[in-house]
């Protein structure tokens, strides 16, 4: 018997990796599950990104490299966010980290402390409550149903704050939800944050480029500049170039703040995998076309999905900003399938009609589940089909 941490004990595995080890361990005993759990793009990484991966390993560049990231990328990261979202920053402002999720760590361990509140809105990411716990931090949710686009108001900003709040996430266009907060809604939350000058507020924009409303981009610093001193973005290349195995994710944010997450990566992992550093630059610098090619597939994919979700009785979906995922509320099915919670649900699907789903509990939402449509749409639909049969079957 060993006697693990209480800081590991506190903690699930993260469930959306599991509905994908499920669906694997069933194909292998030769059932044909279809999988829409899955959090990444199924296209190919760019071939101008591969080749300069290549060219970097010819070129030896294949030894240790700053903590933080090579000057190449940060200064392509500074590029980048000076042309999307006018933004100014400099060097010592930009940290490089091995994929977004590490980003999100390093953050809440320099800035956190045991008792400190952190505001998520739910849905949520489903790292971010499980690594607030990791570092002895409380989760406080705040829930945005279907009736709310997912997207949390003013007033139930200002109803969960506390004097213990330290940060806030805001995660917009949002995974598991696909809704994008609009320029106004954000003004609204930086009203009620001007409030609170301890909150640090977390933009995780992991899904800017996958966005295709008709509101354009935006994010709290883009339309409250006075509170880009208390905001740090979060993002990288994994969703938008198809990059998720190269783990480069990237932190924007005050210089001492970036010093702190550099200083924990320093003693941890230190720099991110040379390789896959110049693969990030010459993503961020490179022709962007190969992001509208992926989206346009995605809109497509998606305005398929929620259409056919919606043409089954007992499934509400809303339709998503961006995004390669659906939120569907699926409380009337689960009712007429007997099943107690969203979980079981997704279980009896998975077993009766082959389909892997996440269940809405895994991102703080009971009575959802989430389906990727990172997939082809010959298979969105046999998915779709067999949800149809098993609904009407219950
Ligand atoms: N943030 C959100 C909202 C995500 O969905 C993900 C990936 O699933 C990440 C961050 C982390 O991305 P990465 O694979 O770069 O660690």
């Amino acid at each position: 018997d060993y006697q693990l941490s209480d800081r590991i004990n506190s903690i699930q595995p993260s469930p959306t990796l599991a509905v994908t080890q499920k669906a694997n361990e069933l194909r292998q005993q030769g059932k044909d599950v279809i999988g829409l759990g899955v959090g990444e793009p199924d296209f190919d990484t760019p071939e101008f990104v591969k080749d300069a991966a290549i060219q970097a390993i010819k070129d030896g560049k294949t030894k240790y490299t700053a903590v933080d990231g090579i000057v190449e990328l940060k200064d392509a990261v500074i590029r980048k966010l000076e042309r999307d979202n006018q933004l100014s920053y400099q060097r010592n402002e930009i940290i490089v980290s091995s994929g977004g999720k590490h980003s999100i760590y390093n953050l809440l361990s320099a800035w956190l402390n045991p008792g400190d509140e952190v505001v998520i809105p739910a849905p949520y990411w489903v790292s971010y409550p499980d690594m607030t716990k990791l570092v002895g931090a409380e989760p406080v949710i705040v829930q945005a149903g279907i009736d709310q686009r997912f997207k949390i108001t003013a007033e139930q900003l200002r109803a969960a704050l506390t004097d213990k709040t330290r940060l806030m996430f805001i995660n917009s266009p949002s995974n598991p939800a696909g809704t994008a907060y609009t320029a106004d809604e954000l003004i609204a939350l930086a009203d009620v944050l001007r409030d609170y000058p301890n909150v640090l507020i977390a933009t995780d924009d992991m899904y800017e480029h996958i966005l295709w409303s008709d509101s354009a981009f935006a994010n709290l610093p883009m339309v409250a500049p006075d509170l880009k001193d208390r905001t740090v973005i979060l993002t990288g290349v994994s969703k938008a170039y198809a990059m998720t195995g190269w783990r480069i994710g990237y932190a924007a944010g005050p210089a001492p703040i970036i010093a702190a997450m550099k200083k924990m990566q320093s003693q941890s992992t230190s720099n991110p995998a040379s390789i896959s550093q110049y693969a990030a630059a010459a993503a961020l610098d490179g022709d962007q076309s190969c992001i509208k090619t992926m989206v346009t597939a995605f809109k497509e994919r998606h305005d398929y999905l929620v259409d056919a979700l919606n043409a089954i009785d007992g499934i509400d979906c809303v339709p998503g900003d961006g995004t390669f995922y659906a939120f569907a509320h699926i409380e009337k099915l689960m009712k007429k399938a007997g099943t107690a919670d969203d979980v079981s649900f997704c279980e009896k699907l998975l077993s009766d009609a082959n389909v892997a789903l996440v269940p809405g509990s895994a991102f703080g939402a009971d009575g959802y589940c989430r389906l990727s449509f990172a997939t082809d749409l010959n298979t969105l639909k046999e998915a779709v089909k067999r949800i149809r049969a098993f609904a009407e079957n219950l």
